[in-house]
């Protein structure tokens, strides 16, 4: 698994493809796109699928490729799936995160000068950190929205640890059936705490 995962999403996820760009992940999504093209692309660039199509998934990964299959379209429960499968990491950066609409990288200020003939007067009193895309030319910043993000993101780590907790549970319970001479079995311990 790649240190840092890019992603391709069906059509259904966009709100996934504008969480994973505002976490810094290369995440691709097309409003329109036909099944054989996504999992070309997926294909060719190294990309995670992410889908919420059952027939789609299955495809990919009859074709061997990394994929993830959405069941419940909660956006903190995708987060923690993804986060506990492909290592996501569930915290905002500031350097490190891309535009939610054309997935191009950010570029950080706090120069006022920089962006003041995109924004109004209110936002440019009232933010001092701002972010630009080089490429659509959109403007951010933190607004009122960013409580929220912060909770979502809150929540998508408490659900990821229930998750991985869960996991350990299942291992451990394979280990003492297995018996615990078992050298995994130690291990597999050792780490869970
Ligand atoms: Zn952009």
């Amino acid at each position: 698994m790649p240190a840092h995962p890019r992603f391709i999403v069906d059509s259904m996820l966009g709100h996934v493809a504008r969480w994973l760009r505002l976490l810094g992940y290369d995440t691709l999504y097309f409003r329109d796109i036909e099944d054989w093209k996504l999992l070309r692309i997926a294909k060719e660039e190294g990309r995670i699928l992410i889908t919420r199509d059952v027939s789609l998934y299955r495809r990919a990964r009859k074709e061997n490729l990394e994929a993830i299959l959405v069941e419940d379209p909660e956006i903190d429960t995708i987060l923690a799936e993804l986060s506990r499968r492909f290592g996501v990491e569930l915290e905002f950066h500031k350097d490190d995160t891309r535009c939610p609409e054309c997935n191009t990288r950010l570029i950080y200020t706090t120069s006022i000068t920089d962006v003041a003939h995109k924004i109004g007067k209110n936002i440019a009193l009232r933010y001092k950190e701002f972010w630009i895309c080089p490429k659509c030319g959109k403007v951010y910043w933190q607004g009122k929205h960013w409580k929220t993000i912060n909770q979502i993101l809150e929540s998508a780590r408490i659900k990821k640890a229930k998750l991985v907790s869960k996991t350990m549970i299942k291992e451990r319970r394979i280990y003492v059936g297995e018996g615990t001479t078992n050298n995994n079995a130690l291990s597999t311990e050792k780490n869970s705490l």
